[in-house]
């Protein structure tokens, strides 16, 4: 039975990610179940420095040109050598644009089974277990990680970021790489975001409308809640994807992740790729006509309700508490 577990650090632009850290402390959890070390995989070129935080046993560091920037071809050339070489018990990615990206290609390769979004792992009684949430949010699957090896994608939310970190750099191994000849992709050059009109990752209260807002227009309701509330208007996908609003406010997978004291969800059903970049907010308040939307399951407080009827009204409220001095105060 193979013992490691293999956990892949993502890094851009000479930072790791926090979904690396969530990974390292997943693993370390796994490898209380199998009695093997916790292995980071660090591939880059001049990037040994990334290792100093990692907690992990062991770093296993390729560096190479080619490795510099993520490309699906090198990576996955680097990762397939590595894991048959010796093959762990479980090699963890991120459900990121970069995990998800390499995990179907070593799956199909090696022909290893893949368990993707996986929220929680854990090692009880001799069995690794995996809590995966599924359709779109509205099912967690429970099952057994598949033996002798599994490649598995994690999502946020599971485990804190700070549980992967370490004040006691770890051993690091340099590993040559392979001979990377042939590379189709290729990065030519970082495109970067347009201006930020606001950052939305700092803002204490965020007011963010999904598909449920129906249309532009109706827009000036949100931003008229969000001015009372002293917040900020940001965005699920489709209405970025719209044009309503900037790719600076799209929060999520694909956006930003946010961490305000208040997050008032309306409209937005709650697609783990939103919900993602929503986890670490302080409170969640999900406001949506179906009972059943998955924002339900990670929101504090709820209301099954029409977003059109409550927010003027709420708006208004808001309004008059300010105006009160002895509320405003509290
Ligand atoms: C690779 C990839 C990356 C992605 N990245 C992101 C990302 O970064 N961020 C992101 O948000 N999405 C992302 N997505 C898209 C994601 O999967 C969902 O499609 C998206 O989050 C859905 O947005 P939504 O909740 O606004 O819309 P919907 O899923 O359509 O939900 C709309 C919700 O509004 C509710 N509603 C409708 N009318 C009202 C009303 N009058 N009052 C109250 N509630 C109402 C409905 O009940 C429904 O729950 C990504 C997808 C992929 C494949």
């Amino acid at each position: 039975m193979h013992r490691e577990i293999y956990v892949l650090v993502e890094h851009l632009r000479g930072q790791v990610a926090e979904i690396s850290y969530v990974m390292l402390a997943a693993a370390r959890e796994l490898a209380r179940g199998t009695g093997g070390p916790v292995v980071a995989l660090l591939l880059g070129h001049d990037a040994q420095a990334l290792a100093k935080d990692l907690a992990a046993d062991r770093v296993l560091y390729v560096d190479h040109p080619a490795l510099a920037e993520f490309t699906p071809d090198a990576y996955r050339q680097v990762l397939a050598e590595l894991m048959e070489k010796e093959p762990p018990r479980a090699l963890l990615l991120g459900e990121t644009s970069i995990g998800a990206d390499l995990a179907g290609r070593l799956s199909a390769q090696l022909g290893l089974p893949l368990v993707s979004y996986c929220r929680t792992l854990r090692a009880d009684d001799g069995a690794l277990t995996f809590v995966s949430q599924i359709c779109g949010g509205r099912l967690m699957a429970e099952g057994e990680l598949p033996a002798p090896t599994a490649l598995v994608t994690m999502i946020p939310g599971g485990f804190k970021p700070e549980q992967g970190q370490s004040a006691h750099p770890p051993e690091l191994v340099s590993v040559p790489a392979p001979a990377l000849e042939g590379l189709r992709i290729t990065l030519k050059q970082y495109i970067e975001p347009e201006e930020e009109d606001v950052d939305i990752a700092k803002a204490p209260i965020l007011v963010a409308v999904g598909r449920g807002i129906q249309n532009q227009d109706n827009l000036p309701l949100a931003e008229a809640l969000a001015e009372a509330l002293g917040g900020v208007v940001c965005a699920s996908r489709p209405v970025v994807d719209q044009g309503w609003l900037p790719t600076t406010r799209l929060v999520g997978k694909s956006g930003k992740r946010v961490r305000p004291k208040v997050y008032l969800a309306l409209g937005i059903s709650g697609a783990p790729e939103h919900v993602q970049g929503i986890t670490d907010s302080e409170v969640i308040i999900a406001v949506n006509t179906d009972p059943a939307a998955p924002i339900f399951n990670v929101a504090r407080y709820g209301a099954v309700v029409d977003l059109f009827d409550l927010v003027p009204v709420l708006t208004e409220k808001v309004r008059q508490a300010r105006s009160t001095p002895a509320l405003a105060a509290a």
